[in-house]
């Protein structure tokens, strides 16, 4: 079973990854505003996980749950020491699924993007991912 390591950036948090498979981990870049907003570029990368597939192995995260403007809850969490995003998850799937932030793995090239959603709002200046699937709206 392949397995990964992540941190935030001055790792009082850490945290492994165990995946039955690659394929288990679906990476996408989205260019919604919330993600916009979320990671403070111009989109959001993570990759959706089973939440059992993520083991904090070192500390513990801080959480921030907000409605994200169309009267859902979204869950964030982050390092209350160093600030950094670990992962956000929706409140309806929050006992199944986390959405990991890409960067914070250790080699976050070991999970590659699969996937663009909200290609509607792609910054003018930003190129296509090739050979992935673009959504122009939804992300689901
Ligand atoms: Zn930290
Ligand atoms: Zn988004």
């Amino acid at each position: 079973m392949p397995s990964y390591t992540g941190s935030c950036t001055c790792r009082r948090i850490e945290y492994s990854l165990t995946l039955s498979s690659p394929d288990d981990a679906r990476t996408t870049l989205c260019y919604c505003k919330n993600c916009k907003k979320a990671f403070g570029t111009n989109y959001g990368l993570t990759a959706k996980i089973p939440k059992d597939a993520l083991r904090l192995t070192k500390g513990s995260t801080k959480e921030h749950s907000a409605d994200n403007g169309s009267g859902s809850i979204v869950h964030r969490e982050f390092c209350d020491n160093c600030g950094s995003f670990i992962c956000e998850y929706g409140d309806a799937a929050k006992d199944q699924f986390r959405y990991l932030v890409v960067g914070s793995l250790d080699d976050p090239e070991v999970l590659p993007p699969k996937g663009e959603f909200f290609c509607a709002s792609r910054a003018g200046w930003m190129p296509e991912v090739p050979d992935v699937f673009h959504k122009q709206k939804i992300k689901e």
